[in-house]
């Protein structure tokens, strides 16, 4: 569970910390996804504060393949949580005024999945790689050359950079002629 009931840390003294294991099942990018670590929580003068590493994975697309595969991800959690009823008299209490505050429910439930959504999001990789040294897809017939090979000529596929080979070509042959001119 990445759910802690949290009514005895609430009632503890400011400054009171109590460590909690944690493995729970949470949805990541769209696929439910282990979640396993030891978070501290510290009751502080207005909610509790949670603080640890988190390990999960999220499944990405490779940026040169284009395959799915499952990244680990190593989450470094800390987060304050702000109780919305009072334990004594059940009455609701305020909130900070920052938007988008964690809360604990009038249960007294700690509920972790919405920051471990967010910390998985900030760690994942602009351009994901399936492994260092992926091969990637091959540009002409576009086979997954991590898989298989093909017979395609190695003449880059980007029309760009034949039009620069051609441009470059016609620079030599005019300079060619320039210097014959001359001599
Ligand atoms: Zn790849
Ligand atoms: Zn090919």
């Amino acid at each position: 569970m990445v759910q802690i009931n949290v009514s005895q840390q609430l009632k503890a003294s400011i400054g009171s910390t109590r460590n909690y294991e944690m493995s729970g099942i949470v949805d990541i990018d769209g696929s439910n996804k282990t979640v396993q670590g030891v978070v501290r929580l510290m009751r502080t003068d207005h909610g509790i504060l949670v603080k640890g590493t988190l390990d999960t994975e999220s499944e990405l697309t490779c940026s040169r393949c284009l395959s799915l595969f499952n990244y680990p991800l190593t989450l470094y959690i800390e987060e304050e949580y702000f109780p919305t009823t009072d334990m004594v008299s059940g009455a609701p209490l305020p909130l900070p005024e920052e938007p988008d505050c964690f809360t604990i429910d009038e249960h007294n439930i700690l509920d972790l999945t919405e920051a471990i959504r967010q910390y998985a999001l900030l760690t994942v990789p602009m351009k994901p790689l399936c492994h260092q040294d992926c091969a990637g897809l091959c540009p002409t017939c576009g086979i997954n050359l991590n898989q298989a090979s093909c017979d395609c000529p190695p003449e880059p596929a980007d029309p760009r950079w034949s039009e620069l080979s051609k441009l470059v070509l016609t620079d030599t042959k005019v300079s060619v002629k320039e210097q014959e001119g001359t001599n």
